[in-house]
């Protein structure tokens, strides 16, 4: 495989080989350890494939973010599960639109890589990946440490796991999360290590986005039978859900995947301009 420094180098079929071997390797593991769902781990296949190819840097940031990912969603699971299980749209394995909401960003990135000769690309895919998981943590400590959290929107305390609801265990999930991956992608090799810092507040910010549009403009659904609000289709009563309130379209994949750009977008700015 190529340095990743280097970037802007075609890949060898070999390289392509080997990557894709180790790609299915991790996305068939997670498959089997049920944190993947079938579509989950085809998509992150492809999503691995291109990272391993793309080079070291990008494959090891990728595994370690995962790892990091599929833990953090797995340590105390029963009790989350109790928390959240009124409210959250997917539980459990990841299907396509999640990792894709995830990683999608970062494989682009890893794709362009292949063509363009610049360190924007590994920054902006390593934001990208950080802001995933600086959300992901938020989540995962906020509901397992179970603090009240308050909606952004109202600043009335919400049931743990409402999307826009901010604690003071997920703000230090949050911040953590997104300092400890920004250090692995420079231990990887992906970044430079005088560019943590900046990948580090791309993250957050990422995570801050997700957070605000989830507060103000993502998808409520509603349970007439159990006079909830809920982002499930399919309430865990059974009773099928409405559309109550925010943009039709905006759900939490696509809030998700925004919340990647944003830190793509600022870090590829602030690369740009400084
Ligand atoms: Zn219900």
């Amino acid at each position: 495989m190529h340095d990743p420094v280097a970037g802007g180098v075609m890949p060898t079929l070999a390289g392509a080989a080997v990557g894709t071997g180790l790609a299915a390797l991790v996305a068939g593991s997670a498959w089997r350890a049920g944190s993947l769902s079938r579509s989950g781990a085809m998509a992150a296949l492809v999503i691995g494939s291109l990272a391993m190819t793309a080079g070291r840097g990008w494959g090891l940031f990728l595994v370690v973010w995962f790892v990091t990912a599929s833990v953090a969603s797995r340590v105390g699971r029963h009790t989350k599960e109790t928390a959240t299980g009124d409210v959250v749209a997917k539980g459990g394995r990841r299907d396509a639109a999640q990792v894709v909401a995830n990683g999608g960003v970062f494989a682009l990135c890893a794709l362009s890589n292949f063509a363009f000769d610049t360190p924007a690309l590994a920054l902006a895919g390593a934001a990208a990946l950080v802001a995933a998981g600086a959300d992901t943590l938020a989540t995962e400590t906020g509901t397992l440490w179970r603090g009240q959290p308050w909606s952004l929107r109202t600043f009335a305390p919400v049931p743990s796991g409402t999307s826009g609801a901010v604690s003071l265990a997920g703000t230090v999930g949050m911040t953590a999360g997104a300092v400890l991956l920004a250090l692995s992608a420079a231990v990887c090799g992906l970044i430079d290590p005088s560019d943590v810092t900046v990948v580090a507040l791309a993250g957050v910010a990422g995570a801050v986005a997700d957070t605000v549009i989830g507060a103000f403009w993502q998808l409520r659904r509603w349970c007439p039978a159990c006079q909830r609000e809920t982002e499930q289709a399919v309430h865990r009563c059974g009773k099928p859900t409405q559309a109550w309130r925010g943009v039709p379209w905006l759900n939490n994949d696509v809030v998700n995947f925004v919340c990647t750009v944003t830190g793509a977008v600022l870090v590829a700015g602030v690369r740009i301009v400084s």
